[in-house]
């Protein structure tokens, strides 16, 4: 990355981290508690879906390191009021670009993109992933837990 790059990336997970966005309960939401034991992050994301199986709204709860939060934070609201389709393509691209780098091919990243940095550090891809990997659980079956440990 370049210095600018950098700087802006360093902005983003510091304003991310300091000032989650949809941090909160949802009430009637299905909940998925994600743990990441190698850095000590811990949350619980909650999810509203629609009936067609769409994200509704989500939400988080929880405390950890900055690039967890802020991956949290950005996932919240790129992802609230997509269709399903949509929104495991989003988790599939994210997925591809904190491991492999590879760009997005889905529209609407934003600065989502700037947490592809993470991938030359495999401990931070854990915390990276562990809100996403919490969102996945929750498409799957409603509640359960998660670990990134396996990442
Ligand atoms: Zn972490």
């Amino acid at each position: 990355m370049n210095t600018e790059l950098e700087e802006l990336y360093q902005q983003v997970i510091l304003d991310h981290s300091k000032r989650p966005r949809n941090y909160g309960e949802l009430p009637g939401a299905v909940s998925v508690h994600g743990d990441n034991p190698s850095c000590g992050d811990e949350l619980d994301l909650h999810v509203k879906f629609r009936a067609d199986g769409g994200v509704e709204d989500l939400k988080f709860t929880g405390s950890g390191c900055a690039i967890s939060q802020a991956s949290a934070s950005l996932m919240t609201m790129k992802l609230k009021g997509k269709p399903r389709a949509e929104a495991e393509e989003f988790l599939r691209a994210f997925h591809h670009l904190v491991t492999a780098g590879t760009a997005p091919t889905v529209k609407g990243f934003g600065d989502l993109i700037l947490l592809g940095g993470v991938r030359k550090f495999p401990q931070r891809v854990k915390c990276a992933m562990l809100a996403w990997r919490a969102f996945e659980q929750a498409l799957r079956e409603p509640g359960g837990a998660v670990t990134t440990e396996a990442e």
